[in-house]
């Protein structure tokens, strides 16, 4: 027998773009459920939890779910640099401590949350509109009835792509990692590593969580590189290349692994009755593919836009574009910018990237934060395109600003 259910709003997705739009509807006073497939919130860990203080506080999550860092570390085949910050401006976060937080506070403002519920499917009215998803849960077939449905799957996008909006990502990041205990680790440095050794498109990195935990990964942009990051991170390991060399002894603790849309922004957001949002509507910084942030604060913007408009009787296309032209205003020409960056990254050379990081080592701890968050319009970048007396440097930020 099929299980039936009647809400206002249907979250498919438990991870941050899910608990932030489920807190925020259920909070403005309409039904809402949250449907995740694993056994519990965050039981699989898919991300390294890489973050910033600032949207940290912004968004509330307590101090006890990160490890601050103030000084960051990078390293190509022949170069080195280390950019130090007076105060810590970047965090690692407790990903599952997080996310379950996120998840609680969404509880707690009266949403239902359902696990074990693998979505599969969509249920469209007369004229082809979503109005509710069946999947399978504990007891066989399950069935959730409702106005509105925010697709917050993640990178598999389950209910766009049951609606046949949307295929595949075709360019993506795949990462693997191992969180570890290490004998040495400076807690409030992390590294990140360039050049082919490390990943032939893509970086490789060494995140401290504290307590001599770090996560040591590898990404690996696809199709550019048909190289497995698991295998990547295995030779990095053995040979103790790098960075990796100074942890000394490193007992793994357990792997994580994920995939991460880098297909720019190139998915509409909003149709009727559906709005996407976080991994499934492709919004990540794509300097250093981070998406937790967006997936925040975009999911809350979807929650409350998606029950302003189920309040108000009317969830067509048009009573949810409030929603994409929220995002669109403040990302959509960062990430333009960063996937030029991006793209400079991904065909750099041994020797390029020795020389980009006498770039990196030009910048000032803030204007490099702000670089690497992408938050181009905020900082110096175009005194820096301009003014910067290194052609080198100047021609990187003229690529931001978008000159060649
Ligand atoms: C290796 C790697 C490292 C990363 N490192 C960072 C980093 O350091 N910092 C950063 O900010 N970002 C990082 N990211 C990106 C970041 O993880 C994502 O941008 C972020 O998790 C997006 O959140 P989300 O809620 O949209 O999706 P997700 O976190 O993927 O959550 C989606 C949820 O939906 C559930 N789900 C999926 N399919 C179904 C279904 N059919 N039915 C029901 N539930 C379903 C999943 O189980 C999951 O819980 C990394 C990504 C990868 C792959």
């Amino acid at each position: 027998m099929s299980e039936e259910y009647h809400y206002d709003l249907v979250v498919v997705g438990g991870g941050p773009a899910g608990s932030s739009a489920a807190y925020e509807a259920a909070r403005n006073g309409i039904r809402v459920a949250m449907l995740e497939k694993e056994n519990s919130i965050a039981e699989t860990v898919r991300t390294s939890g890489v973050t910033w203080i600032q949207n940290i506080k912004e968004f509330g999550i307590p101090d006890d779910c990160y490890n601050p860092i103030k000084n960051f570390s990078f390293c190509s085949p022949n170069n080195e640099v280390t950019i130090s910050d007076s105060v810590p401006r970047a965090a690692v976060l407790d990903v599952r401590k997080t996310y379950r937080w996120l998840a609680q506070e969404a509880k707690q403002s009266g949403a239902d949350i359902f696990v074990k519920i693998n979505v599969n499917n969509v249920i469209k009215d007369e004229m082809g509109d979503i109005i509710g998803v069946s999947g399978v849960g504990p007891n066989g077939k399950i069935t959730f009835h409702s106005k509105a449905v925010i697709d917050a799957s993640g990178f598999p996008s389950v209910v766009v792509k049951a609606m046949g909006f949307a295929t595949q990502w075709k360019r993506f990041g795949a990462g693997a990692e191992y969180e570890v205990k290490v004998e040495n680790i400076d807690s409030d440095t992390w590294w990140l590593m360039v050049g082919q050794q490390y990943s032939p498109a893509g970086y490789a990195w060494i995140f401290p969580l504290g307590n001599n935990i770090v996560r040591i990964g590898v990404g690996v942009g696809k199709p550019e590189s048909n190289v497995d990051p698991t295998q990547k991170l295995k030779e990095l390991m053995d040979s103790k290349l790098g960075p990796i060399k100074k942890l000394g002894k490193i007992s793994p603790i357990e792997f994580h692994y994920g995939l991460i849309p880098n297909d720019g922004l190139s998915r509409k957001t909003v149709f009727n009755n559906l709005i996407l949002v976080g991994d499934s509507a492709g919004q990540a910084n794509p300097l250093v593919l981070e998406g937790i942030r967006y997936a925040i604060k975009f999911g809350r913007v979807a929650g409350k836009v998606a029950s302003d408009a189920i309040k108000a009787g009317n969830t067509d296309e048009n009573s949810l574009k409030a929603y994409e032209e929220n995002w669109k205003k403040e990302i959509e020409s960062k990430i333009n910018s960063a996937g030029k960056v991006q793209d400079r990254w991904i065909g750099l050379s041994d020797e390029e990237w020795d020389k980009e990081l006498d770039i990196i080592k030009e910048l000032k701890p803030e204007e490099f934060i702000d670089f690497i968050k992408a938050e181009f319009g905020l900082s110096n970048m175009i005194k820096l395109a301009t003014h910067h007396p290194k052609l080198a440097v100047r021609q990187l930020f003229n690529l931001v600003k978008g000159k060649k």
